[in-house]
């Protein structure tokens, strides 16, 4: 039964999100913060930095970055705060970048003075793909996503560099395991948990799975990886992060794209059909990200539980035209093809259908 959080309105079908007494684990997750000695975590921090520091100015980490304000955020606290000299690993999705997007990505390695590479696959492949994880799963970017697990992992081990850095760990969006400290094992499970044979069979050629091959035994021996999420360190929020980056020259969306169904202008702006990636979860979940970012702003006391019911309500049904014609316009559907392969994913105990569009059932959340 479609249920939600009685403290952030997440509702149950969130995969992989526990809920007990109708509380979800990330709010019992979040509420555990208050008794962290923050100043003891950053200590940590260091001493894991300090092990790993360069004596000879080669690159002493990883940090795989979008340009987004968590990526900022994250080179802010290990290149400013840390003192270390990361390199910075960007895998590109294939989609049309927004003015915000460019303008965050070609500052975020100058304004910290970074070596910074960018990883694209090749764009035939990604077309191709792209469309079978749309059509199979209804989740258009699993392929990319599976390359983001894996080259900026594969990269630090084929350069020798044995430490890297994820953003926020699954504790901070409900996970009830213990994994939030170390990146390392959610890693390996990413980027052995591909199925080559899944993407053989869809069509893709053994010589263009490259960049989802896991790294070779012999080089993980010789480089022995570690690899930390830094929301365990340092107290980790939208806002907070937010701040640090536009100190940093990151721009949002404010002058350039009102996008519909969503509640900000800074999260996930760097692609247009990223969005509706993203949106995609709305027909089988009966949500999408306006909900995950009300949770997290009630959570954090930027919300109220009414204003959120009211966004909420109001912008999760939407998906924004122009990220949908992006969408299309790159693997070649039109709109109606579109909504056909849509159609098969309806979530029946949740919507109903209402002449050519589906609408949620009366009374299932609102
Ligand atoms: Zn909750």
């Amino acid at each position: 039964m479609f249920e939600v959080c009685k403290k952030c309105l997440m509702p149950n079908t969130r995969p992989k999100t526990p809920f007990e007494d109708e509380i979800c684990q990330a709010c019992k997750n979040f509420d555990t913060r208050v008794n962290v000695d923050w100043d003891k975590r950053l200590d940590e921090l260091r001493t894991i930095c300090d092990s790993h520091k360069s004596k000879d100015g080669s690159w002493d980490c990883v940090i795989p970055v979008s340009g987004g304000k968590d990526s900022y955020a994250m080179v802010y606290w290990i290149k400013k705060v840390m003192g270390m000299n990361p390199l910075l690993i960007t895998v590109g999705d294939p989609f049309t970048k927004t003015n915000a997007g460019k303008s965050n990505y070609r500052n975020i390695g100058k304004v910290f003075n970074c070596d910074h590479i960018l990883f694209d696959v090749s764009e035939d492949l990604a077309k191709r793909l792209i469309k079978r994880g749309f059509e199979e799963f209804l989740d258009p970017l699993r392929f990319i996503e599976q390359i983001l697990n894996t080259i900026p992992f594969k990269i630090a081990i084929k350069f020798g560099i044995p430490l890297s850095f994820k953003g926020e760990s699954p504790f901070i969006y409900g996970s009830s395991k213990e994994e939030n400290r170390s990146a390392l094992e959610k890693l390996y499970r990413n980027i052995n948990d591909f199925d080559v044979d899944f993407w053989l069979d869809q069509g893709a050629k053994i010589e263009e799975l490259n960049s989802i091959m896991p790294p070779t035994k012999e080089d993980l021996d010789k480089t022995d990886p570690e690899s930390y999420f830094l929301s365990y360190f340092v107290p980790w929020s939208s806002i907070s992060n937010l701040k640090i980056a536009k100190r940093y020259g990151f721009v949002d969306l404010t002058h350039e794209w009102k996008r519909e169904g969503c509640m900000e202008d800074f999260e996930q702006i760097d692609s247009m059909a990223y969005l509706v990636h993203i949106w995609l979860k709305y027909p089988k979940f009966g949500f999408q990200r306006t909900s995950d970012i009300a949770a997290r702003r009630i959570r954090e006391g930027n919300l109220s539980i009414e204003e959120a019911k009211k966004i909420i309500f109001q912008l999760d049904p939407v998906l924004d035209q122009l990220a949908l014609k992006d969408f299309i316009d790159f693997i070649g559907y039109t709109t109606e093809e579109f909504w056909d392969v849509v159609e098969r994913f309806w979530n029946k105990e949740i919507f109903e259908k209402e002449e050519v569009s589906w609408k949620m059932k009366k009374g299932v959340r609102f």
